[in-house]
This record gives structure tokens, sequence and C-alpha cells, in this order.
């Protein structure tokens, strides 16, 4: 049990699960095709495949679908995608749902060994009932009525649609979930799988222990607010006469101003709150992906938390910041002026003729391609560059040298419209106070549109009791007009950049024609702060 927990940094930690042999180790990833795969699902994937690394084992994926109500096809098939991209590649993939014939007759085998009953209790009075540790007036049927009243549940009559399977463990017992849980539900509602087939659907608390023991899970890893459930699942395995399997939590990833619950997501995207369950603004695993979080980043932020058992509430600088590392040596740059205020800025002494020349995308990186620069007589500057520049002023030009401002035209209101200086090409940049950015006036620049986005929600850490609704934040997307490079004509879907000055963003819409902007994302990198 005395797991030893050395924690090390970057994606790696020293921990132990018990019992554990090289070799025969299984884990499992059990994810019901509710919604899409959040950051917290992330997680416990990535968890159960390190173990099964780990130990030269075998990793299960298996969808937990026995609530036909909450689930469909188009989860299933993302999820699958989902765990494509993170590279989660299980040794087998299997449905709860392909045990439901054996599942059933486990449950009609715990009845007639006198280990479940049937109840009709109403469900607020069997939850009062749970809480007072009063037994149900079913406790007591005989197997014979009981038989009987599970038959009529299978076949959802009427009758059996008031009833429900519970286990007959222990009404007394200090941790409740003993207290004689429920194994079988009716549910008239077809399943997405086996169709409707079916009137009554396993609950988790029946299902999970006695596949898990079937598949040869040897260790079922799960996340901590479960731990006072780890009593019932052994008992339940126990009930069946399965074979014991360990289970282990891991603390359950939060993360602060943000919702990781699937029905809270859902409200979201069937509110028109959000693009779609890919929304660069949600925590799921498309939408930071597309956010232009890395698959590294996101690997090594989880590792690196490695398998503390304490709840915690983690900072998403934290993850940007990891991401910045990854993506900085390698990220092309590019230059982008934005629009509003933009001043000209006249070179007399360049020549009057436009001229190119090819420049590395990455000055330490080569594999990042070349670009093409083009040098013009008169050249964009940003509003907020312009305003503090000082007549007289030597500044430098990236990428090409230095200049020198020799005069400043502000309108009636002080606000910076046009300047002229010459090149000062035998400059040293060592001597200049400003780096500026700045764009060739020319045909070529392409449109952009830079889009800062914003924590759906305005409260750090929200409470299971809190109302998300009141805590909405109302802004959570700004757009900003910007000319770019011509280079960035070019740019794919989901490929990151950095714009010099600015910071990293990523291509959400490409160019198409010139009338459309190109979509860029900034991707936070862990010090700036959302608009
Ligand atoms: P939700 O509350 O969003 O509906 P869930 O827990 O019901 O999530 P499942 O599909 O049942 O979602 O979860 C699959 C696995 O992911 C489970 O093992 C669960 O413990 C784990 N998991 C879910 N959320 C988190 C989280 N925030 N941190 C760590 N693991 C999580
Ligand atoms: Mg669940
Ligand atoms: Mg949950």
């Amino acid at each position: 049990e005395a797991a030893k927990r050395t924690e090390k940094v970057e994606g790696s930690f020293d921990i132990d699960l018990p019992d554990a042999e090289i070799g025969k180790v299984c884990t499992r990833f059990p994810p019901e095709p509710s919604g899409y795969l959040h950051i917290g699902h992330a997680k416990a994937a990535l968890l159960n495949q390190y173990f099964a690394n780990k130990y030269h084992g075998r990793l299960l994926i298996r969808f937990d679908d026995t609530n036909p109500a909450k689930e469909n096809n188009e989860f299933v098939e993302s999820i699958l995608e989902d765990l494509e991209t993170l590279c989660i590649k299980g040794d087998m993939l299997s449905y709860t749902s392909d045990y439901f014939p054996d599942l059933l007759k486990m449950a009609e085998k715990l009845i007639r060994e006198g280990k479940a009953y049937i109840d009709d209790t109403p469900k607020e009075q069997m939850r009062k009932e749970r809480m007072d540790g009063i037994e149900s007036k079913c406790r007591g049927q005989t197997v014979e009525e009981n038989i009987a009243l599970w038959k009529e549940m299978v076949a959802g009559t009427e009758r059996g649609l008031q009833c429900c399977l519970r286990g007959k463990l222990d009404m007394q017992a200090v941790n409740k979930s003993l207290r004689d849980p429920v194994y079988y539900r009716c549910n008239p509602i077809p399943h997405h799988r086996v169709g409707a087939k079916y009137k009554v659907y396993p609950t988790y608390d029946f299902a999970c222990p006695y596949v898990d023991s079937i598949e040869g899970v040897t260790h079922a890893l799960r996340s901590s607010e479960y731990h006072d459930r780890q009593d019932q699942y052994y008992r339940v395995l126990q009930d069946m006469g399965l074979r014991k399997v360990h289970v282990w939590d891991f603390s359950r990833l939060n993360m602060t101003y943000t919702l990781l619950s699937k029905r809270k997501l859902q409200w979201f995207v069937d509110n028109g709150k959000v693009d779609g369950w890919d929304d660069p603004r949600f925590p799921t695993v498309r939408g930071i992906l597309r956010r232009g979080l890395t698959v590294e980043a996101l690997k090594q932020f989880i590792l690196s938390q490695g398998a503390s058992k304490n709840l915690n509430l983690m900072e998403w600088d934290k993850l940007w910041t990891i991401n910045k590392k990854i993506i900085d040596p390698v990220c092309p740059r590019h230059t982008a002026v934005v629009k509003e205020g933009r001043v000209l800025f006249v070179l007399r002494n360049a020549p009057d003729q436009p001229f190119v020349k090819i420049i590395p995308k990455h000055k330490k990186w080569e594999a990042a391609g070349k670009k093409a620069t083009t040098f013009t007589k008169q050249i964009w500057l940003e509003a907020a560059d312009a305003a503090v520049v000082a007549e007289g002023e030597e500044v430098t030009l990236m990428d090409w040298g230095n200049a020198v401002v020799e005069r400043v035209q502000k309108d009636d209101n002080g606000k910076v419209v046009g300047l002229e200086g010459r090149l000062h090409l035998e400059g040293s940049v060592k001597t200049t106070k400003l780096k500026l950015t700045w764009l060739a006036d020319f045909s070529e620049l392409v449109n952009l549109s830079l889009v800062e986005l914003d924590y759906l929600i305005t409260k750090k850490k929200l409470e299971e009791e809190d109302d998300f609704m009141s805590v909405l934040n109302p802004t959570t997307r700004l757009e900003i007009e910007a000319f770019g490079d011509a280079n960035m004509r070019n740019l794919k879907r989901g490929e990151i950049i950095q714009l010099e000055r600015k910071g990293y963003y990523i291509c959400d819409l490409p160019y198409i024609r010139a009338s459309k902007p190109i979509v860029l994302l900034a991707i936070p990198d862990g010090r700036q702060r959302p608009p």
C-alpha cells in the first residue's frame, strides 16, 4: 500500500503501484461516452498509460456505456480520435455494453444467493433511508419474490419500471457507499449500441468491478473523489466471487477558472456560449490543442504532477509556461502591425524601388524555413510604437537596421500621424532603446484577425455547490485587426508562430481570399494576463 512518493519534475515521477509485477500489470481508461474528453480525462488516460508502460503491461480502453440517456456515438468517435491525438493506444478496446448479457446473469446469480434484492422504494425516500441507516421494507423479500420482480424489471413492465436492484450489503456501515447500493435501474431509452434490447441497465458501481475483473485489470486507477467507494468496489467483487482488482487513487485535476464537468460544458455548447466542444476557450482536449497547446506540454504537465493524492487546483499559467518552452525554440517568426492608428514612416534615403531579402523564419532553428521580407521606402509602424519615438532618436528597425527619426507629425489631438527620417545602417543596434517591428507599405500584406480569449468564468475556484451561471464572464473574445507579412498567406490551420514582440499565435483560419482575414488565436505563454 505504502507507495513511494518521490516526485520528479519534467514528465516523470517515481512511484510504484502496489503488487505490481513487470509484464503482468493491466490498467484501464474507462470514459463514459457522454461528452468530449477534457484535460481531467487526459490526466486519467495518461496516468493509466504511464503505469502500463512502466511495468511493460497492458492498457485497456473501455467505454463505460451504461447510461443510454447521456451517451451517443458522436462521443464515442470523438473520444477515440482524441486518444489517438494524445498518442494513447490501448491494447484492447471494449464497451461495458459488450457485457450486458453476462451482467444480467450475474445480477440473477446474486439474487438467488440472497446478495441482492429488488426495491421499489421511491428515490427520495431511498436516499433518506440510506442516510439514516434504515433498511428498506423490501430487504426481507424471499428469493422467489425477488426473482419474480427482477423478471418484471427485465421485461420493462409497469410494475418492473417502479423497481431497482440493490446489493444487500450493510445498511449500518459507517461508509455509506456500503448501504445497499443500486446495481440495476430501469431505463426505457434505447442504447446507442445495443438499441432497445434492454429495459434495465447496470450502474457503474455494479458493472465496473465486474468488467475490470473479467477483463484482467490488475490495477484500477480512480480519481480520489471516489475513495470512499473503494470498500464497496471490493465488497461487490467479493459477492460476485471474482478475482480481486487493486483500486489505486490519484488526485482529480481541477484547473483555475475552469469547469470540468461534461454536463456543465454541454450547457455552454447548447446555449451557444462557445463554438462547440472544440472551442479554444474550452478545457476539452480539442479546445486546448486548438488554442495552441502541444501534446508534449500536456504530457509533461500531467506527469509532473505525479500521482499525488491531494485534490489539486492547477494554474493554467503553469501549463502554458511548459508549452512556451516547447514551442519557442521551433516556431517561425512573423510580423504584424495593428491596423488602428498605424503610421507611415518615410525613410528618405531608402531605395526608391522595393526590394526583397530571404531571411530565416527562426534565427536559431534553420528547419523553420525561410521567408521573403519586402523593404520599401515607406513602412508601417504600429500606433503604440509611433507614439513613443522622439524627434532625433535613433531606433532599430528589426531585420533591417537603424534609422533616425527626424520629424514626428502629430494631429490636433497630439496623436502621431506620420514619421520622417533616414536609414542609418552603420548604427549599432546596441545603442538604441527601441527595436521596432514594421511592415513594408505594399499591396501584398495579408489581413489578420488577432484573437485574445479569456476564461469562461470569473471565479478562480468553483465549488460544487456554486452556480456557474452566476459567474459567467461576459466578454471572452477580443478581436484586433492587423496587417501581416505576406508569408503568412501560406500558414496552415494549427500552425504555431510567433509574431515578433507580440507573442505566440496559432492559425485557426488560414488564408482563403484577400478580403477574409486570417484568424490567429493568441496562445497564452504563462505570463500575459488575458485582457
Ligand atoms: P464528468 O464529471 O466530466 O462527467 P466523469 O468523471 O463522469 O467526468 P468519465 O468519462 O466517467 O467522466 O471519466 C473517465 C475517467 O476520467 C474516470 O476514470 C474519471 O475518474 C477520470 N476523470 C474524470 N474527470 C477527471 C478529472 N478532473 N481529473 C482526473 N481524472 C478525471
Ligand atoms: Mg463517470
Ligand atoms: Mg464526474
